[in-house]
């Protein structure tokens, strides 16, 4: 059965950033649905790691709808703050998913920590997929890139930490990059070329 190519799914996540990006990494032919579409709500995550909890989700919403779900976890950890947000990414914007929220508390934790921003703030973002069949089996793929914390936000492309993040090798943030570019090298590609076989 999880041999068969996939033909339709349902997109794991309430995030309609990373629905967006996740449609366009799916070949145009797979049929897409999302909780939002059947009016479901995501889980907690009460998973200890991005795997984790990409199977949570994937787990529930197959679960939940009878279908093949694909999911994503994903979050950006920053070395000096002992790797948060890491999983927290997500629940540092707050009830109502305020970016500008999450990335003001990030320069906050900096600024406690008297961060120096002519120094490197190394960092990276990490993405698990995770898709889940209805017999009850799965397969995980993980994908990272690493960066560093631009001293101001910049750019108002992409979503959540985008604005902050600078890819290595570059000068502008995610924020500022054409999806085109983003797309092609981001953890989330990287993570999806693993499982790029099943579609
Ligand atoms: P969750 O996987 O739904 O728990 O949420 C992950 C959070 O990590 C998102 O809400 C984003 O804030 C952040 N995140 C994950 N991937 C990206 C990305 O590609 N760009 C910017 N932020 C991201």
């Amino acid at each position: 059965m999880q041999n068969k190519k996939i033909k339709k799914l349902i997109l794991g996540t309430n995030n309609q950033g990373k629905v967006r990006e996740i449609k366009k990494l799916l070949p145009k032919s797979v049929k897409i649905q999302t909780p939002k579409n059947l009016n479901i709500k995501s889980p907690e995550e009460t998973g200890i790691s991005f795997l984790e909890n990409s199977l949570i989700k994937a787990r529930y919403f197959s679960k939940k709808t009878g279908k093949i779900c694909l999911s994503d976890d994903s979050g950006l950890e920053i070395d000096v703050l002992n790797q948060l947000p890491g999983i927290y990414s997500a629940r540092w914007a707050g009830p109502t998913s305020d970016f500008k929220i999450a990335i003001k508390k990030v320069y906050r934790k900096l600024k406690k920590k008297k961060i120096n921003f002519n120094r490197k703030i190394k960092c990276k973002f990490i993405c698990a997929l995770t898709i889940y069949w209805p017999s009850g089996k799965y397969y995980q793929s993980q994908g990272i890139i690493k960066g560093r914390i631009s001293a101001e936000s910049k750019g108002s492309r992409g979503f959540g930490y985008d604005p902050i993040f600078i890819p290595n090798g570059y000068k502008i943030t995610f924020g500022q990059m054409l999806f085109l570019k983003k797309s092609k090298i981001d953890h989330r590609y990287r993570a999806f070329k693993k499982i790029r076989k099943f579609f």
